[in-house]
């Protein structure tokens, strides 16, 4: 059977973080339990599309899941058990803020299948976080993942954001502190992002955001704070203990098939890319009166394939096989891109190991710029 991962979009958060533009809405939307039924409905429309695949993860995404009363987790996780093949070892994933966490909360997502955390820190200053119109404490953490542990979930994984409004290298280091003394399995390390629109990107100019260097140098640090706290890394962004990497998240930068349910959701799923409305009420009303809500499907042209296969599989420190680049494309690698490879690895960028192709410390800072001279040169 084919392997699957699947992912499903809880839109609501209980307010809105400065510098998100994720598709969340307000978690006391009266339309909440109308969306878990149309999440519920959908499930059981792709259950027959689903017979030949094996799905060894489901991720509860968002938003923010936990902002939702945990029965309407459960009723959508048995909704999946009864209309899934999941594997036994399925990962079960549920993304939490600290702020909604509690040990009966946990215990309740434990019970309906849940066997893996992400807790969404970003920093453990509480003034960073203000400066980041993020709800939550350093405290709240603390009861968070107390709530996870005595709940029996031990893998949990836990966000961490660099480059945010005036944090400085002594702050990052408490931050990075605090995430390990909370002994997670995982931990994820992104610069922080601010999206088109938001409060933050509207005040950006206003903002004491590190330059570029420091930018680099934040990474760098986490990097080796994580390293000597004996996280592997294995992706741009992200750190594991020996056999707690992301299956969930490897399906994506490994170019694997991965079905996404719910408002906004995004699929590669049979060959296709699609993704659903992201407007909540066309969601709700297109799935409980079968209209159809797929926005932007499109097969893939195997030049673009080739493209997305590239992007992703530099995220990861393991880089690209070339043997199995041939069998999915047809060509080889290392022949098209002798002038990319000849340029990055002479550079220092990029360096070939055990047969592999990847990118160093310094490919990754410029990762972007790498990755865009496969096509544009
Ligand atoms: S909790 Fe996450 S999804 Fe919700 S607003 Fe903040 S960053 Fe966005």
């Amino acid at each position: 059977m084919k392997k699957l991962g699947l992912y499903i979009h809880i839109p609501f958060c209980i307010k809105k973080c400065d510098y998100c533009d994720f598709v969340s809405f307000d978690s006391k939307n009266n339309r909440i339990e109308s969306y878990a039924g149309a999440v519920i409905c959908q499930i059981k429309k792709y259950a027959p599309f689903l017979k030949d695949y094996e799905t060894d993860s489901v991720y509860l995404g968002g938003g923010t899941p936990t902002a939702l009363p945990v029965r309407f987790l459960t009723e959508i996780l048995k909704t999946v058990r009864e209309n899934v093949n999941l594997t036994k070892d399925c990962e079960i994933t549920c993304e939490a803020n600290p702020r909604t966490g509690s040990e009966e909360l946990f215990l309740q997502l434990k019970a309906a299948g849940v066997n893996r955390i992400s807790l969404g820190l970003q920093t453990a200053i509480d003034s960073e976080l203000s400066a980041l119109g993020r709800i939550g404490s350093k405290d709240m953490v603390t009861g968070t993942v107390e709530g996870i542990k005595k709940a029996g979930i031990d893998n949990f994984s836990v966000d961490i954001m660099y480059s945010i409004p005036n944090q400085t290298p002594q702050t990052l280091a408490q931050t990075l502190e605090f995430a390990i003394s909370q002994k997670p399995k995982h931990i994820s390390a992104y610069a922080l992002k601010i999206g088109q629109g938001t409060p933050l990107f509207e005040r950006k100019e206003e903002l004491n955001l590190p330059d570029e260097d420091g930018d680099i140098a934040m990474y760098r640090q986490c990097i080796d704070t994580l390293k000597d706290a004996g996280y592997m890394q294995y992706e741009i962004s992200n750190f594991a203990k020996e056999g707690f990497k992301s299956r969930h998240n490897l399906k994506y930068w490994n170019c694997n098939e991965y079905l996404g349910i719910g408002c906004g959701a995004h699929s590669y799923f049979g060959g296709k890319r699609f993704c659903f409305t992201a407007d909540l009420d066309k969601y709700i009303n297109g799935v409980l009166n079968d209209i159809s809500i797929v926005e932007d499907a499109m097969d893939i042209p195997q030049s673009e394939m080739v493209e997305e296969y590239i992007m992703l599989k530099f995220r990861l420190c393991e880089g690209i096989d070339p043997k199995d680049f041939g069998r999915r494309f047809g060509f080889p690698f290392e022949t098209a891109f002798a002038p990319q490879i000849e340029r990055f690895t002479g550079s220092g960028h990029m360096i070939k190991e055990n047969g592999r192709y990847h990118l160093t410390f310094d490919g990754f800072t410029i990762s972007n710029y790498i990755i865009a001279s496969f096509f544009n040169e």
